[in-house]
Order: structure tokens, then C-alpha cells, then sequence
């Protein structure tokens, strides 16, 4: 009886934040595909945001990937950022509300799969600190909480910059330099391995290249990271050699740049080169 009171009192204070989340957004068939994507945790973490004053207004999606969603906001103060919201993987969360239903003993469950998304979005915003703090091109990070980041919106007028991979640069030469010396910048400084670059996590605004998607990025001490370094290394430079035309550096003289070491001294690095 007392527990029933309790759930509909939580029910009724959650229904009257989801109101207050509605009015902010400007399309209203916006707040029903969020409705819909996200469970109440997450709109919660939402409100959270709006009320700490982060987010004033929540306009449309920019992207729905295999992870996140990312919608373009407006702060009160008029500034546009890119709100970057985690996914319980919808087949994650389908399966896990099989058990859950009416079985108390599989909270857990759920509270162990909301731990690790919050953790992912916590090392996007840490790397992207990094990135930031040694000069590298990267979206400025806001804040995170829970499985919600806020970063500076790179592009114009709630329109994202082009993905390299959709954008051919008038410089490709220049966007390439910079593209290099960032990895360098993150390796030599921020101790950093991306480990997923390649022309898709890479937005070119006003022929400058930016780097995003860093959540997956490792410590150099971690045992792939020459491994990953090399990928990413050999994705850029794939790029700019099939699909922009232009002559690369060697992958062994940049990654001696980088490194100080001699790529032909690690035969499984070397495998695809
Ligand atoms: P995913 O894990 O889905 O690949 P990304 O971080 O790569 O997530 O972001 C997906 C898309 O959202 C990007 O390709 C880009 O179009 C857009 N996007 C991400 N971050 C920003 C940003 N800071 N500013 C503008 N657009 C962004
Ligand atoms: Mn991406």
C-alpha cells in the first residue's frame, strides 16, 4: 500500500519534469522521438541539464549512430552545442526489460548497464579534455552527466560541418598537416591513441579539420595502442592518397615522427602497410 503510494507519488513528480523537458523543445514531434528512444533515466539526466542551465532549448537530431544520438542545443546564453546522448543499446534494453519485469533481483542488471554507458560518456568528455588542453582540434568540452555530454557545435547555424569523408577539402595538403601533428599532439602530450580515426570522426569547418568520436581513445601504455596508433595512422593516410589525390609521407617516417620508433621493428604493425 505505502509502496504503491510512494511509486505513484515518484510517477506523478516524474510526469511533471517530462512536462517541463516538453517545453523545451522547439518541435514537439522532436520530444516524441526522444520520448521514445530514451528511458526515463535519461530524460531525467535531460532535465538535470536544462535546470543547471547547460541547455535552454533542445532542437533536432544530427545524427543517430549504432551508440549515441546527437542533437544540436542551444544554451540560455544563444550558444549552439552538440548534445551527445548514449544508448542503452535498444537490444540491450529490450532483452534486459524481459527479465526485469516484476523481478526485483534484476535492478541490478539494470543499474550495471546504465554504470557502463555512464562510463562511457565520462572518458568521451576526459579525452576530449586532453585533446583540448595539448592544442589538438576538437570540440570544446561543456560537461558531462551520466550518459549525456555537452561539446561546442562545430558548424553554423544548428547545421553540422561535413564529415572529411563527404567534404574535399581546398587545402587537402594543409588538412592532412594538421590531422598529423593533432595525432602527435595527442600522443606526445595528452598520452592519447584515438583509435577510431578515419575521414568518418573527422568535421572540416572552415578548412579546419576537427576530430570527435574520442570515447574508445586509450592510454599509450595500453597494450594496443601502437596497434591502434598505426590504424589510424594508416586510415588518414589512405585517405588523402586515394580519395584527395595528394602525395602522403611514408607511414614509417610519421610514425618515427611521432613515436621516436622504427615501425620495421614491429613485424605485426607492419602486416598491412
Ligand atoms: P557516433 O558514435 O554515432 O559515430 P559521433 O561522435 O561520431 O558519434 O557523432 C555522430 C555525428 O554527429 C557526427 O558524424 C557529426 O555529424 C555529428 N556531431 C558529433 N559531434 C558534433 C559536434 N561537436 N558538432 C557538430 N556535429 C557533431
Ligand atoms: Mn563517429
Amino acid at each position: 500500500m505505502k509502496d504503491n503510494f510512494i511509486k505513484s507519488k515518484k510517477l506523478r513528480i516524474l510526469e511533471e519534469k517530462l512536462n517541463h523537458l516538453r517545453q523545451k523543445f522547439r518541435d514537439k514531434n522532436d520530444f516524441k522521438t526522444v520520448e521514445a528512444v530514451f528511458d526515463s533515466k535519461t530524460l531525467l539526466a535531460l532535465y538535470k541539464l536544462f535546470n543547471d542551465g547547460y541547455l535552454d532549448i533542445l532542437n533536432g537530431v544530427i545524427s543517430t549512430g549504432k551508440e549515441a544520438n546527437v542533437y544540436w542545443g542551444v544554451t540560455p546564453e544563444g550558444q549552439d552545442v552538440a548534445v551527445k546522448i548514449y544508448r542503452i543499446s535498444t537490444l540491450d534494453f529490450k532483452n534486459f526489460l524481459k527479465y526485469i519485469e516484476g523481478d526485483p533481483r534484476f535492478l541490478s542488471i539494470g543499474k550495471k548497464i546504465h554504470t557502463r554507458i555512464y562510463v562511457w560518456a565520462q572518458k568521451e568528455f576526459k579525452n576530449l579534455t586532453i585533446a583540448k588542453k595539448v592544442g589538438a582540434h576538437v570540440p570544446t568540452p561543456v560537461t558531462v552527466y551520466k550518459n549525456i555530454l555537452i561539446m561546442e557545435f562545430i558548424g553554423e547555424n544548428g547545421l553540422p560541418a561535413p564529415l572529411l569523408k563527404d567534404y574535399l577539402p581546398k587545402n587537402p595538403e594543409k588538412i592532412l598537416e594538421i590531422v598529423l601533428s593533432d595525432i602527435e599532439k595527442l600522443y606526445v602530450k595528452g598520452h592519447l591513441v584515438h583509435a577510431d580515426l578515419s575521414e568518418y570522426n573527422i568535421l572540416v569547418h572552415k578548412e579546419i579539420p576537427y576530430i570527435i568520436d574520442i570515447a574508445q581513445g586509450v592510454n599509450i601504455q595500453h597494450p594496443n595502442a601502437l596497434n591502434f596508433l598505426v590504424r589510424d595512422i594508416r586510415n588518414i593516410l589512405r585517405f588523402f592518397r586515394e580519395e584527395a589525390g595528394i602525395d602522403v609521407p611514408d607511414i614509417a617516417d610519421v610514425f618515427m615522427k611521432i613515436t621516436g620508433l622504427n615501425l620495421y621493428e614491429f613485424p605485426d604493425l607492419c602486416e598491412d602497410t
